[in-house]
């Protein structure tokens, strides 16, 4: 057992294998296989202990990264896992999803020189071996409390809300309008990246703890907003961005033109053993088909991903910056390569041609300007420069916005951003309605998994505030 810290001078970075790319192109596992312990013990004490660690600063859930690498370290991996989900209520999937080369890992101080500590596979193989162990327990709260929580939204957002709430001992009713919990990571992350029985398993873990899960529930639908309030003493409004952002110009209303959510949805309900129609009749299964996905972020790499273990004849992914300037992860865009998808850089459509259905995108050929007041790059078109891709499978992944929540919630005084976004008071995280409160993307506009679980775990702590507060003055009036 590797005992001693600071091995990084000693020895080299290795993360997790990755399984061999023809494999993998055939189904839907996830890519990376798991450390054993001699392997994540030895990455483990690749670390500096750093007095000021930069990968904790780093990290959404400021997650004490040292603590847990030096007890992994030491072989004392219960330890680990406590001091692990002591600030992470997912650890596995963070570990599993997180785009570290943009958080913990790219700032580990022995990154430049040497290659970070491996900290996301570490962190996934403490949980990992946790819940092997059995160590992993549903919540038991320590005293049941009358008020009821009510939490829209299973994503993970309303879930780390949910699961804090319940160690309170609240009775928390999580709404959703799906027929399963986990928001994007059930239908919109794919099982490569994310298998879905580890979100299965924390979802049945919740229920276990008490969680009341109210599945196919529509809030603003079936169930009206104000009476959803009338129930609970506290409201989360954790609903996510799902308006698919749109793409015009000549023939974008051909059929064979898909939003890419509908496009993976379908791909991840097959995967769970749904009957899905739309699957079934072709009409977004890129099997045998020329797919071309528009976009240049995670969701782009995604679809670019699911089509090829689809089995589609091509798969092209066209977008109009170049790769130093794609929003997706690095990390993602080397696994498209290897997985033998073509980028087709610095260019957008124009057209969609095509009679009764598409058949191909006209493209037209970009280049970068000066930098715009955001500091990014224009994009130009380079008059007279076009090309046809062949195409029947167009997937448009240009990214997401909120739904209009005051008209869906019925609500006028829901108060919203310029952007859509639900507005909440920086502290309270309540919105402009009394005892309601907000998290995750539909406040902060699309993000990522640990950013949610941040926002959860803080608004649940000003709701157990809020309604303390409220019990402590509805004594002091008796
Ligand atoms: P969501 O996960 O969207 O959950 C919201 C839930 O609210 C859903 O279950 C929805 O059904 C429910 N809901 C909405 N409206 C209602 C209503 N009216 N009534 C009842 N229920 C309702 N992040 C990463 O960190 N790593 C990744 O690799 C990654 N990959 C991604 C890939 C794709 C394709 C997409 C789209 C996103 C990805 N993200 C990734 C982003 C991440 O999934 C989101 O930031 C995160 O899930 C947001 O959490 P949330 O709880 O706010 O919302
Ligand atoms: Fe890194 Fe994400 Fe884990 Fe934080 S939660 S340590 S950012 S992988
Ligand atoms: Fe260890 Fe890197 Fe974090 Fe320093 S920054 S404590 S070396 S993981």
């Amino acid at each position: 057992m590797a005992e001693r810290m600071l091995q990084f001078v000693r020895l080299p970075q290795q993360t997790p294998a990755k399984r061999d790319v023809q494999t993998r192109r055939e189904d839907f596992g996830e890519i990376y296989q798991d450390f054993d312990t001699p392997r994540a013990e030895a990455q483990a004490s690749r670390c500096s202990q750093c007095g000021v660690p930069f990968c904790q600063v780093h990290c959404p859930l400021q997650n004490n990264i040292p603590d847990w690498l030096k007890l992994t370290t030491e072989g004392r991996l219960q330890e680990a896992y406590e001091v692990s989900s002591a600030t992470n209520n997912f650890p596995e999937i963070c570990g599993r999803i997180c785009p570290q080369d943009r958080l913990c890992e790219g700032n580990c101080v022995i990154e430049k020189g040497f290659e970070s500590v491996t900290i996301g596979a570490v962190e996934r193989f403490i949980t990992d071996t946790a819940f092997d162990n059995g160590w992993v327990k549903p919540i038991s709260p320590r005293q049941e409390r009358a008020q009821s929580v009510g939490i829209v939204g299973a994503g993970p957002a309303g879930l780390a809300a949910a699961e804090m709430l319940r160690r309170q001992g609240y009775q928390v009713h999580v709404y959703d309008r799906y027929d399963r919990v986990g928001g994007l990571m059930i239908y919109g992350i794919p099982g490569f990246k994310l298998e879905k029985d580890i979100v299965i398993r924390r979802w049945k873990l919740l229920e276990q703890g008490g969680i009341v899960f109210h599945l196919g529930a529509d809030i603003g639908g079936q169930t009206s907003f104000a009476d959803l309030r009338a129930r609970h003493d506290a409201v989360l409004i954790a609903t996510g961005v799902y308006k698919s952002r749109d793409i015009g110009g000549p023939g974008a209303g051909l059929p064979g033109i898909v939003p890419a959510l509908d496009y993976l949805t379908a791909s991840n309900r097959q995967g769970l053993g749904d009957d899905v129609p739309a699957f079934a009749d072709g009409t977004l299964d890129a099997s045998g088909r020329h797919v071309v996905v528009i976009g240049g972020g995670d969701t782009a790499m995604d679809c670019v991903r699911t089509a090829i273990r689809q089995g589609a004849a091509s798969v092209k992914c066209l977008y109009r910056r170049d790769k130093a300037n794609m929003p997706g992860s690095m990390r993602e865009v080397k696994n498209a390569e290897e997985e033998g998808i073509e980028f087709v850089w610095l260019a957008g459509p124009e057209a969609f041609l095509g009679d009764t259905a598409v058949t191909a995108v006209r493209a037209a050929q970009m280049h970068l300007g000066l930098p715009d007041a955001s500091g990014r790059q224009s994009v130009e078109v380079m008059e007279g420069c076009h090309f046809n891709l062949q195409a029947d499978l167009v997937i448009k992944a240009l990214g997401f916005d909120p739904d209009d929540m005051p008209t869906a919630f019925a609500e006028p005084a829901l108060a919203v951003s310029r952007w859509g976004t639900l507005k909440v008071d920086g502290k309270t995280f309540m919105t402009s309605l009394q005892g309601v409160f907000a998290a995750g993307d539909i406040v902060r506009g699309a993000s990522l998994v640990v950013w949610a679980i941040k926002d959860g775990r803080d608004a649940a702590e000003q709701i157990h505030a809020y309604i303390q507060h409220n019990a402590t003055i509805a004594v002091a009036a008796e």
